[in-house]
Protein backbone atom coordinates (compact mmCIF):
# COMPACT_ATOMS: atom_id res chain seq x y z
CA UNK A 1 0.00 0.00 0.00
CA UNK A 2 1.42 3.43 -0.73
CA UNK A 3 0.25 7.39 0.68
CA UNK A 4 -1.35 8.93 -2.02
CA UNK A 5 1.46 11.63 -3.54
CA UNK A 6 0.43 15.46 -2.08
CA UNK A 7 1.08 18.56 -4.09
CA UNK A 8 1.70 19.89 -0.45
CA UNK A 9 5.24 18.71 1.08
CA UNK A 10 4.26 16.84 4.29
CA UNK A 11 5.26 19.25 6.84
CA UNK A 12 3.30 21.48 5.59
CA UNK A 13 0.23 19.69 4.95
CA UNK A 14 0.09 18.95 8.87
CA UNK A 15 0.65 22.25 10.11
CA UNK A 16 -2.47 23.83 8.30
CA UNK A 17 -4.45 21.65 10.04
CA UNK A 18 -4.22 23.07 13.50
CA UNK A 19 -6.01 26.79 12.17
CA UNK A 20 -8.10 24.72 10.20
CA UNK A 21 -9.03 22.10 13.63
CA UNK A 22 -9.36 25.50 16.02
CA UNK A 23 -11.93 27.30 13.38
CA UNK A 24 -14.25 24.22 12.97
CA UNK A 25 -14.24 23.46 16.79
CA UNK A 26 -13.41 26.15 18.67
CA UNK A 27 -10.74 26.72 22.11
CA UNK A 28 -13.43 24.76 24.06
CA UNK A 29 -12.34 21.41 22.08
CA UNK A 30 -8.41 21.36 22.82
CA UNK A 31 -7.36 20.32 25.74
CA UNK A 32 -4.67 23.30 27.06
CA UNK A 33 -3.96 22.91 30.77
CA UNK A 34 -0.44 21.82 31.17
CA UNK A 35 -0.63 18.68 33.23
CA UNK A 36 -4.41 17.68 30.94
CA UNK A 37 -2.10 17.46 28.21
CA UNK A 38 1.25 15.99 30.13
CA UNK A 39 -1.65 12.98 31.45
CA UNK A 40 -2.98 12.73 27.70
CA UNK A 41 0.57 12.18 26.09
CA UNK A 42 2.01 9.14 28.28
CA UNK A 43 0.78 5.64 29.86
CA UNK A 44 -1.04 5.77 33.09
CA UNK A 45 2.22 3.61 34.11
CA UNK A 46 4.13 6.28 32.84
CA UNK A 47 6.10 3.62 30.41
CA UNK A 48 5.15 5.55 27.17
CA UNK A 49 5.56 9.22 26.66
CA UNK A 50 4.73 11.12 23.13
CA UNK A 51 4.20 14.16 22.42
CA UNK A 52 0.65 15.30 20.44
CA UNK A 53 0.45 17.78 17.35
CA UNK A 54 -2.82 18.67 20.07
CA UNK A 55 -5.18 17.10 22.10
CA UNK A 56 -9.00 17.60 20.88
CA UNK A 57 -12.00 16.89 23.12
CA UNK A 58 -15.05 16.93 20.69
CA UNK A 59 -18.56 17.20 22.38
CA UNK A 60 -20.20 15.24 19.70
CA UNK A 61 -20.36 13.22 16.70
CA UNK A 62 -20.23 16.13 14.42
CA UNK A 63 -17.23 17.10 15.56
CA UNK A 64 -15.76 14.03 15.42
CA UNK A 65 -16.09 13.70 11.73
CA UNK A 66 -15.21 17.43 11.62
CA UNK A 67 -11.58 16.47 13.07
CA UNK A 68 -11.06 12.96 11.01
CA UNK A 69 -12.21 15.01 7.83
CA UNK A 70 -9.51 17.81 8.42
CA UNK A 71 -6.80 15.33 10.04
CA UNK A 72 -7.12 12.94 6.83
CA UNK A 73 -7.48 16.74 4.27
CA UNK A 74 -3.96 17.28 6.24
CA UNK A 75 -2.43 13.83 6.19
CA UNK A 76 -2.53 14.12 9.72
CA UNK A 77 -2.59 10.89 12.07
CA UNK A 78 -5.25 10.24 14.28
CA UNK A 79 -4.47 8.27 18.11
CA UNK A 80 -8.15 7.79 19.56
CA UNK A 81 -7.97 8.07 23.09
CA UNK A 82 -10.32 6.39 26.06
CA UNK A 83 -10.00 6.33 29.66
CA UNK A 84 -5.84 5.83 28.79
CA UNK A 85 -5.66 2.80 30.92
CA UNK A 86 -4.58 0.09 27.81
CA UNK A 87 -1.85 -1.77 29.18
CA UNK A 88 0.22 -2.04 25.62
CA UNK A 89 0.37 1.81 24.78
CA UNK A 90 -2.22 2.15 22.18
CA UNK A 91 -3.86 5.40 23.25
CA UNK A 92 -0.53 7.46 23.38
CA UNK A 93 1.31 9.86 20.36
CA UNK A 94 4.05 8.86 19.27
CA UNK A 95 7.47 11.42 19.96
CA UNK A 96 6.82 13.27 16.41
CA UNK A 97 4.72 15.87 17.63
CA UNK A 98 2.59 15.29 14.15
CA UNK A 99 -0.06 12.95 15.85
CA UNK A 100 -3.13 14.84 17.24
CA UNK A 101 -5.13 12.47 20.43
CA UNK A 102 -8.90 12.17 19.84
CA UNK A 103 -10.27 12.02 23.37
CA UNK A 104 -13.41 11.16 23.59
CA UNK A 105 -14.06 11.88 27.44
CA UNK A 106 -17.24 14.63 26.76
CA UNK A 107 -19.00 12.12 24.24
CA UNK A 108 -20.89 10.83 27.37
CA UNK A 109 -24.15 10.86 27.05
CA UNK A 110 -26.55 7.77 27.73
CA UNK A 111 -28.36 7.79 24.95
CA UNK A 112 -31.66 5.48 26.19
CA UNK A 113 -32.23 2.73 28.65
CA UNK A 114 -34.14 -0.72 27.21
CA UNK A 115 -35.14 -2.59 30.07
CA UNK A 116 -37.83 -4.70 28.46
CA UNK A 117 -35.39 -5.08 25.69
CA UNK A 118 -32.37 -5.61 28.14
CA UNK A 119 -30.63 -3.15 26.17
CA UNK A 120 -28.51 0.46 26.65
CA UNK A 121 -27.23 2.65 24.12
CA UNK A 122 -24.54 4.98 25.52
CA UNK A 123 -21.86 7.28 24.06
CA UNK A 124 -17.78 6.66 23.47
CA UNK A 125 -17.01 8.30 26.59
CA UNK A 126 -18.76 7.05 29.55
CA UNK A 127 -16.92 5.31 31.99
CA UNK A 128 -17.62 1.57 32.39
CA UNK A 129 -18.60 2.02 36.18
CA UNK A 130 -21.16 4.66 34.88
CA UNK A 131 -22.79 2.33 32.46
CA UNK A 132 -22.82 -0.10 35.23
CA UNK A 133 -24.83 2.07 37.72
CA UNK A 134 -26.81 3.23 34.62
CA UNK A 135 -28.11 -0.40 34.37
CA UNK A 136 -28.46 -1.10 37.98
CA UNK A 137 -30.48 1.66 38.17
CA UNK A 138 -32.77 -0.38 35.93
CA UNK A 139 -32.64 -3.08 37.78
CA UNK A 140 -30.33 -4.62 35.05
CA UNK A 141 -26.71 -5.60 35.02
CA UNK A 142 -23.72 -4.68 32.84
CA UNK A 143 -21.54 -7.32 33.61
CA UNK A 144 -18.24 -6.46 32.07
CA UNK A 145 -16.35 -5.52 34.66
CA UNK A 146 -12.43 -5.07 35.10
CA UNK A 147 -9.75 -3.33 37.40
CA UNK A 148 -9.87 0.11 35.80
CA UNK A 149 -13.51 0.16 35.13
CA UNK A 150 -13.57 3.65 37.20
CA UNK A 151 -11.62 5.19 34.62
CA UNK A 152 -12.24 3.14 31.43
CA UNK A 153 -14.48 3.86 28.79
CA UNK A 154 -17.40 1.81 26.84
CA UNK A 155 -14.95 2.65 23.57
CA UNK A 156 -11.75 2.06 25.09
CA UNK A 157 -13.63 -1.30 25.94
CA UNK A 158 -15.23 -2.08 22.36
CA UNK A 159 -11.82 -0.99 20.70
CA UNK A 160 -9.32 -3.43 23.25
CA UNK A 161 -12.00 -6.34 23.48
CA UNK A 162 -12.11 -6.21 27.10
CA UNK A 163 -12.18 -9.00 28.93
CA UNK A 164 -12.24 -9.02 32.87
CA UNK A 165 -13.74 -10.65 35.54
CA UNK A 166 -17.11 -12.03 34.36
CA UNK A 167 -16.18 -13.32 31.39
CA UNK A 168 -16.90 -16.99 31.50
CA UNK A 169 -20.13 -16.17 31.89
CA UNK A 170 -21.23 -13.27 29.81
CA UNK A 171 -18.46 -13.37 27.32
CA UNK A 172 -15.65 -10.22 26.44
CA UNK A 173 -16.92 -7.01 25.39
CA UNK A 174 -17.63 -8.67 21.50
CA UNK A 175 -19.78 -10.37 22.98
CA UNK A 176 -21.92 -7.66 24.58
CA UNK A 177 -22.12 -5.24 22.01
CA UNK A 178 -25.05 -5.07 19.77
CA UNK A 179 -24.66 -2.23 17.63
CA UNK A 180 -22.08 0.45 17.19
CA UNK A 181 -21.91 3.78 15.55
CA UNK A 182 -18.50 4.33 14.36
CA UNK A 183 -17.00 7.62 12.43
CA UNK A 184 -14.62 6.10 9.41
CA UNK A 185 -11.11 7.44 9.04
CA UNK A 186 -13.17 8.89 5.31
CA UNK A 187 -15.05 11.12 8.34
CA UNK A 188 -18.16 9.31 6.95
CA UNK A 189 -20.57 7.75 10.20
CA UNK A 190 -21.66 4.43 10.49
CA UNK A 191 -24.76 4.52 12.66
CA UNK A 192 -25.96 0.90 13.36
CA UNK A 193 -27.26 1.01 16.84
CA UNK A 194 -30.74 -0.95 15.90
CA UNK A 195 -29.71 -3.16 18.75
CA UNK A 196 -30.98 -6.25 17.40
CA UNK A 197 -30.57 -10.03 18.54
CA UNK A 198 -30.94 -11.49 15.34
CA UNK A 199 -29.96 -9.74 11.98
CA UNK A 200 -28.27 -11.43 9.09
CA UNK A 201 -27.93 -9.37 6.25
CA UNK A 202 -24.57 -9.43 5.16
CA UNK A 203 -21.70 -8.58 6.48
CA UNK A 204 -22.05 -8.43 10.25
CA UNK A 205 -19.85 -5.16 10.45
CA UNK A 206 -19.16 -3.84 13.88
CA UNK A 207 -17.10 -7.26 14.46
CA UNK A 208 -14.45 -5.22 12.59
CA UNK A 209 -14.39 -2.14 14.77
CA UNK A 210 -14.39 -4.43 18.75
CA UNK A 211 -10.57 -4.89 19.51
CA UNK A 212 -9.24 -3.22 16.39
CA UNK A 213 -7.35 -1.18 19.01
CA UNK A 214 -8.76 2.28 16.70
CA UNK A 215 -7.10 1.74 13.74
CA UNK A 216 -9.94 1.36 11.60
CA UNK A 217 -12.16 4.27 12.46
CA UNK A 218 -13.61 5.85 16.04
CA UNK A 219 -16.10 4.17 17.91
CA UNK A 220 -18.93 7.26 19.22
CA UNK A 221 -21.83 5.25 20.58
CA UNK A 222 -22.44 1.70 21.33
CA UNK A 223 -25.80 -0.42 21.95
CA UNK A 224 -25.11 -3.18 24.47
CA UNK A 225 -26.24 -5.94 25.95
CA UNK A 226 -28.00 -5.73 29.61
CA UNK A 227 -28.59 -8.67 31.54
CA UNK A 228 -31.00 -9.74 34.96
CA UNK A 229 -29.44 -8.59 38.25
CA UNK A 230 -28.43 -11.46 39.83
CA UNK A 231 -30.77 -11.96 43.27
CA UNK A 232 -28.08 -13.65 45.25
CA UNK A 233 -23.94 -13.47 44.73
CA UNK A 234 -21.45 -15.70 46.65
CA UNK A 235 -17.97 -15.13 46.82
CA UNK A 236 -15.83 -18.08 48.26
CA UNK A 237 -11.64 -17.88 48.12
CA UNK A 238 -10.56 -21.56 48.53
CA UNK A 239 -6.65 -23.16 48.66
CA UNK A 240 -6.18 -25.29 46.14
CA UNK A 241 -3.64 -28.38 46.91
CA UNK A 242 -2.02 -27.47 43.48
CA UNK A 243 -2.82 -26.45 39.84
CA UNK A 244 -4.31 -29.10 38.82
CA UNK A 245 -6.70 -29.47 41.44
CA UNK A 246 -7.72 -25.76 40.78
CA UNK A 247 -8.92 -26.87 37.61
CA UNK A 248 -10.15 -29.41 38.73
CA UNK A 249 -12.15 -27.49 41.49
CA UNK A 250 -13.75 -25.43 38.82
CA UNK A 251 -14.89 -28.49 36.53
CA UNK A 252 -16.97 -29.28 39.81
CA UNK A 253 -18.03 -26.26 40.41
CA UNK A 254 -18.92 -26.19 36.54
CA UNK A 255 -20.83 -29.76 37.07
CA UNK A 256 -22.29 -28.39 39.80
CA UNK A 257 -23.59 -24.43 38.86
CA UNK A 258 -23.50 -24.94 35.36
CA UNK A 259 -23.18 -20.49 33.90
CA UNK A 260 -24.01 -19.76 37.13
CA UNK A 261 -20.26 -19.89 38.18
CA UNK A 262 -19.18 -16.27 37.06
CA UNK A 263 -15.75 -15.34 38.17
CA UNK A 264 -12.94 -18.01 38.89
CA UNK A 265 -9.67 -16.12 39.58
CA UNK A 266 -6.24 -17.81 40.85
CA UNK A 267 -3.08 -15.89 42.31
CA UNK A 268 0.04 -17.49 43.35
CA UNK A 269 0.88 -17.50 47.22
CA UNK A 270 3.91 -15.02 46.51
CA UNK A 271 1.75 -12.91 44.62
CA UNK A 272 -0.28 -12.76 48.11
CA UNK A 273 2.16 -11.98 49.58
CA UNK A 274 3.44 -9.06 47.65
CA UNK A 275 0.25 -7.85 48.00
CA UNK A 276 -0.11 -8.14 52.13
CA UNK A 277 3.47 -6.38 51.53
CA UNK A 278 3.15 -3.28 49.68
CA UNK A 279 -0.94 -2.42 50.00
CA UNK A 280 -1.98 -1.05 53.18
CA UNK A 281 -5.13 -3.22 54.54
CA UNK A 282 -4.94 -6.58 52.90
CA UNK A 283 -5.43 -9.33 54.81
CA UNK A 284 -5.20 -12.93 53.89
CA UNK A 285 -8.51 -14.77 54.74
CA UNK A 286 -7.12 -18.45 55.43
CA UNK A 287 -4.40 -19.37 57.43
CA UNK A 288 -3.51 -22.32 55.68
CA UNK A 289 -0.18 -22.12 53.29
CA UNK A 290 -1.16 -23.01 49.51
CA UNK A 291 0.78 -22.48 46.48
CA UNK A 292 -2.31 -21.18 45.27
CA UNK A 293 -5.41 -19.44 45.86
CA UNK A 294 -8.52 -19.17 43.76
CA UNK A 295 -11.72 -16.85 44.13
CA UNK A 296 -14.62 -17.68 43.05
CA UNK A 297 -17.88 -16.36 42.49
CA UNK A 298 -21.17 -18.18 41.67
CA UNK A 299 -24.44 -15.93 40.47
CA UNK A 300 -28.15 -16.94 40.38
CA UNK A 301 -31.83 -15.63 40.09
CA UNK A 302 -32.44 -18.22 43.39
CA UNK A 303 -34.89 -16.51 45.76
CA UNK A 304 -34.24 -19.00 48.89
CA UNK A 305 -31.14 -17.58 50.20
CA UNK A 306 -29.69 -21.38 49.74
CA UNK A 307 -26.44 -20.28 47.28
CA UNK A 308 -24.07 -20.04 50.56
CA UNK A 309 -25.07 -23.36 51.81
CA UNK A 310 -24.65 -25.05 48.22
CA UNK A 311 -21.06 -23.61 47.76
CA UNK A 312 -20.39 -24.98 50.77
CA UNK A 313 -21.27 -28.04 50.02
CA UNK A 314 -19.48 -28.07 47.24
CA UNK A 315 -16.67 -26.93 48.86
CA UNK A 316 -16.79 -29.63 51.58
CA UNK A 317 -16.82 -32.40 48.46
CA UNK A 318 -13.78 -30.86 47.19
CA UNK A 319 -12.05 -31.03 50.55
CA UNK A 320 -12.98 -34.95 50.93
CA UNK A 321 -11.42 -35.15 47.25
CA UNK A 322 -8.75 -33.91 48.07
CA UNK A 323 -8.83 -30.55 45.88
CA UNK A 324 -8.75 -28.06 48.00
CA UNK A 325 -6.85 -27.72 51.76
CA UNK A 326 -8.47 -25.39 53.37
CA UNK A 327 -11.64 -22.70 51.52
CA UNK A 328 -13.55 -20.16 53.33
CA UNK A 329 -17.32 -18.18 51.87
CA UNK A 330 -18.03 -14.90 52.59
CA UNK A 331 -20.73 -14.08 54.67
CA UNK A 332 -21.51 -10.09 54.01
CA UNK A 333 -21.37 -8.13 50.98
CA UNK A 334 -18.31 -6.57 52.98
CA UNK A 335 -16.33 -10.01 53.01
CA UNK A 336 -16.91 -10.36 49.40
CA UNK A 337 -15.60 -7.21 48.68
CA UNK A 338 -12.71 -7.64 50.58
CA UNK A 339 -11.99 -10.48 48.93
CA UNK A 340 -12.41 -8.68 45.75
CA UNK A 341 -10.07 -6.00 47.06
CA UNK A 342 -7.14 -8.95 47.87
CA UNK A 343 -7.32 -10.13 44.08
CA UNK A 344 -7.07 -6.78 43.22
CA UNK A 345 -3.99 -5.52 45.11
CA UNK A 346 -2.52 -8.28 43.27
CA UNK A 347 -2.15 -6.20 40.39
CA UNK A 348 -1.87 -3.03 42.36
CA UNK A 349 1.01 -4.42 44.71
CA UNK A 350 3.01 -5.35 41.17
CA UNK A 351 2.99 -1.28 40.57
CA UNK A 352 4.29 -0.67 44.00
CA UNK A 353 6.70 -3.12 44.20
CA UNK A 354 9.25 -2.48 41.55
CA UNK A 355 9.59 -3.07 37.56
CA UNK A 356 7.74 -5.72 36.29
CA UNK A 357 7.52 -7.46 32.72
CA UNK A 358 4.17 -8.55 31.75
CA UNK A 359 2.92 -11.15 29.23
CA UNK A 360 -1.37 -11.47 28.93
CA UNK A 361 -1.23 -14.98 27.83
CA UNK A 362 -3.68 -17.95 27.45
CA UNK A 363 -3.82 -21.41 26.77
CA UNK A 364 -6.32 -23.87 26.94
CA UNK A 365 -7.70 -24.66 30.07
CA UNK A 366 -6.93 -27.95 30.95
CA UNK A 367 -3.37 -27.40 29.89
CA UNK A 368 -2.39 -24.80 32.33
CA UNK A 369 -0.94 -26.27 34.87
CA UNK A 370 1.36 -27.91 32.66
CA UNK A 371 2.06 -24.32 31.08
CA UNK A 372 2.68 -23.02 34.56
CA UNK A 373 5.09 -25.94 35.73
CA UNK A 374 7.35 -25.89 32.74
CA UNK A 375 7.35 -22.12 31.86
CA UNK A 376 8.52 -21.24 35.21
CA UNK A 377 10.93 -24.16 35.44
CA UNK A 378 12.33 -22.58 32.35
CA UNK A 379 12.24 -18.77 33.96
CA UNK A 380 13.81 -19.89 37.31
CA UNK A 381 16.74 -22.02 35.07
CA UNK A 382 17.47 -18.68 33.31
CA UNK A 383 16.99 -15.80 35.80
CA UNK A 384 16.56 -17.27 39.69
CA UNK A 385 16.49 -13.96 41.58
CA UNK A 386 13.13 -12.71 39.04
CA UNK A 387 10.06 -13.42 40.73
CA UNK A 388 7.02 -15.24 38.73
CA UNK A 389 3.57 -13.78 40.18
CA UNK A 390 1.09 -15.41 37.72
CA UNK A 391 -2.61 -14.39 38.35
CA UNK A 392 -5.41 -14.35 36.54
CA UNK A 393 -8.33 -15.48 35.11
CA UNK A 394 -8.39 -19.17 35.71
CA UNK A 395 -11.96 -19.86 34.24
CA UNK A 396 -11.07 -18.37 31.07
CA UNK A 397 -7.39 -20.28 31.03
CA UNK A 398 -6.19 -16.04 30.94
CA UNK A 399 -2.45 -16.15 32.80
CA UNK A 400 -0.96 -12.59 33.37
CA UNK A 401 1.97 -14.54 33.84
CA UNK A 402 4.20 -11.41 35.07
CA UNK A 403 7.53 -11.23 35.97
CA UNK A 404 8.59 -8.62 38.91
CA UNK A 405 11.57 -6.95 40.72
CA UNK A 406 11.44 -5.45 44.04
CA UNK A 407 15.06 -4.59 44.95
CA UNK A 408 18.85 -4.16 43.40
CA UNK A 409 19.52 -7.65 42.99
CA UNK A 410 16.24 -8.63 41.02
CA UNK A 411 15.95 -5.51 39.21
CA UNK A 412 19.46 -6.01 37.52
CA UNK A 413 18.08 -9.54 36.42
CA UNK A 414 14.86 -8.64 35.53
CA UNK A 415 17.07 -6.16 33.04
CA UNK A 416 19.54 -8.46 32.17
CA UNK A 417 17.46 -10.91 31.19
CA UNK A 418 13.90 -9.59 30.14
CA UNK A 419 13.74 -9.71 26.64
CA UNK A 420 14.82 -13.48 26.77
CA UNK A 421 12.51 -14.00 29.38
CA UNK A 422 10.09 -13.16 27.59
CA UNK A 423 10.93 -15.02 24.52
CA UNK A 424 10.96 -17.82 26.69
CA UNK A 425 7.51 -17.36 27.84
CA UNK A 426 5.85 -16.68 24.35
CA UNK A 427 7.82 -19.77 23.15
CA UNK A 428 5.80 -21.76 25.85
CA UNK A 429 2.57 -20.31 25.02
CA UNK A 430 3.40 -20.86 21.60
CA UNK A 431 4.31 -24.88 22.53
CA UNK A 432 0.59 -25.12 24.26
CA UNK A 433 -1.02 -23.44 21.19
CA UNK A 434 -2.35 -20.53 23.63
CA UNK A 435 -2.48 -16.86 22.37
CA UNK A 436 0.16 -14.03 23.21
CA UNK A 437 -2.41 -11.52 24.00
CA UNK A 438 -5.25 -12.81 25.63
CA UNK A 439 -6.89 -9.32 26.28
CA UNK A 440 -4.57 -6.77 26.12
CA UNK A 441 -4.68 -6.29 22.57
CA UNK A 442 -1.26 -5.40 20.55
CA UNK A 443 -1.10 -1.72 20.69
CA UNK A 444 2.38 -0.72 19.79
CA UNK A 445 4.19 -3.07 22.51
CA UNK A 446 3.45 -6.40 20.99
CA UNK A 447 3.18 -6.26 17.63
CA UNK A 448 6.69 -8.08 16.77
CA UNK A 449 4.36 -11.38 18.11
CA UNK A 450 1.73 -11.56 14.93
CA UNK A 451 3.86 -13.09 12.74
CA UNK A 452 4.89 -15.74 15.24
CA UNK A 453 1.13 -16.22 16.19
CA UNK A 454 -0.71 -15.51 13.04
CA UNK A 455 -0.59 -17.37 9.49
CA UNK A 456 1.04 -15.13 6.43
CA UNK A 457 -2.32 -15.42 5.22
CA UNK A 458 -4.07 -14.02 8.22
CA UNK A 459 -1.92 -10.86 8.21
CA UNK A 460 -2.09 -10.18 4.72
CA UNK A 461 -6.25 -10.46 4.83
CA UNK A 462 -5.67 -7.84 8.04
CA UNK A 463 -3.50 -5.49 6.18
CA UNK A 464 -6.23 -5.66 3.31
CA UNK A 465 -8.80 -4.81 5.45
CA UNK A 466 -6.58 -2.13 6.97
CA UNK A 467 -5.90 -0.59 3.62
CA UNK A 468 -9.76 -0.73 2.73
CA UNK A 469 -10.87 1.18 5.60
CA UNK A 470 -7.63 3.78 6.06
CA UNK A 471 -6.00 3.74 2.35
CA UNK A 472 -3.73 6.66 4.27
CA UNK A 473 -3.16 4.68 7.19
CA UNK A 474 -3.53 7.86 9.70
CA UNK A 475 -5.60 5.60 12.20
CA UNK A 476 -3.35 4.87 14.98
CA UNK A 477 -0.14 4.55 12.63
CA UNK A 478 2.32 1.78 13.83
CA UNK A 479 -0.41 0.40 16.33
CA UNK A 480 -1.18 -3.45 15.82
CA UNK A 481 0.93 -3.20 12.50
CA UNK A 482 4.82 -1.98 11.93
CA UNK A 483 4.64 0.05 8.78
CA UNK A 484 2.23 3.13 8.73
CA UNK A 485 0.19 1.68 6.19
CA UNK A 486 0.05 -1.70 8.02
P1 LIG B 1 -7.55 3.49 26.18
O1 LIG B 1 -6.46 2.95 27.03
O2 LIG B 1 -7.71 4.95 26.16
O3 LIG B 1 -7.35 2.97 24.68
C1 LIG B 1 -7.13 1.63 24.39
C2 LIG B 1 -7.11 1.42 22.86
O4 LIG B 1 -8.40 1.69 22.34
C3 LIG B 1 -6.17 2.37 22.13
O5 LIG B 1 -5.62 1.70 21.03
C4 LIG B 1 -7.07 3.50 21.68
O6 LIG B 1 -6.59 4.15 20.53
C5 LIG B 1 -8.37 2.77 21.40
N1 LIG B 1 -9.60 3.56 21.65
C6 LIG B 1 -10.00 4.11 22.83
N2 LIG B 1 -11.21 4.68 22.68
C7 LIG B 1 -11.58 4.48 21.39
C8 LIG B 1 -12.73 4.83 20.62
N3 LIG B 1 -13.77 5.49 21.15
N4 LIG B 1 -12.77 4.47 19.30
C9 LIG B 1 -11.74 3.80 18.74
N5 LIG B 1 -10.63 3.44 19.42
C10 LIG B 1 -10.56 3.78 20.73
N6 LIG B 1 -8.23 -5.18 30.33
C11 LIG B 1 -8.95 -6.31 30.20
O7 LIG B 1 -9.32 -6.68 29.09
N7 LIG B 1 -9.26 -7.09 31.29
C12 LIG B 1 -8.89 -6.75 32.55
O8 LIG B 1 -9.16 -7.47 33.50
C13 LIG B 1 -8.16 -5.54 32.71
N8 LIG B 1 -7.79 -5.13 33.95
C14 LIG B 1 -7.12 -3.97 34.08
C15 LIG B 1 -6.80 -3.54 35.38
C16 LIG B 1 -6.13 -2.35 35.56
C17 LIG B 1 -5.82 -1.90 36.96
C18 LIG B 1 -5.76 -1.56 34.43
C19 LIG B 1 -5.05 -0.26 34.59
C20 LIG B 1 -6.08 -1.97 33.16
C21 LIG B 1 -6.74 -3.18 32.97
N9 LIG B 1 -7.10 -3.62 31.69
C22 LIG B 1 -7.83 -4.78 31.55
C23 LIG B 1 -6.70 -2.87 30.49
C24 LIG B 1 -7.64 -1.69 30.12
O9 LIG B 1 -8.29 -1.19 31.22
C25 LIG B 1 -8.65 -2.10 29.09
O10 LIG B 1 -7.94 -2.46 27.94
C26 LIG B 1 -9.70 -1.03 28.73
O11 LIG B 1 -10.66 -1.65 27.91
C27 LIG B 1 -9.13 0.19 28.02
O12 LIG B 1 -10.12 1.21 28.00
P2 LIG B 1 -9.72 2.75 27.92
O13 LIG B 1 -10.96 3.55 27.79
O14 LIG B 1 -8.81 3.12 29.03
O15 LIG B 1 -8.94 2.79 26.53
ZN1 LIG C 1 -7.04 -9.40 33.31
Amino acid sequence: MRRPSHPLADGDRKLKALPALRAALGEKSFASEAADIARRSADWRGLHHGQALAILRPDSVEQVQTIVRLCAEHGVAIVPQGGNTGLVAGSVPDDSGQQIVLCLDRLNRIRSVDPMGFSLTVEAGCLLAEVQRVAQRHGRLFPLSLGAEGSCQIGGNIATNAGGHAVMRYGSMRELVLGLEVVLPDGSLISALRGLRKDNLGYDLKHLFVGAEGTLGVVTAACLKLFPLPREVVTAFAAPANAEAAVRLLSLAKEEFGDQVTAFEFMSSEAIALAERFVPGIRMPLASAAPWFVLMEVSSQRKDGCGATLVESLLGDAFERGLIVDATVAASLEQSKALWSLREAVVEAQRLAGPSLKHDVSVPLSRVPAFLSEATAHIRARAPQVRVLPFGHLGDGNIHYNLCATNDEEVAALDLHGESLSRIVYGMVAQFGGSPSAEHGVGRVRRELLPQFRSPAELALMRRVKAALDPQGLFNPRVIFDSVTG
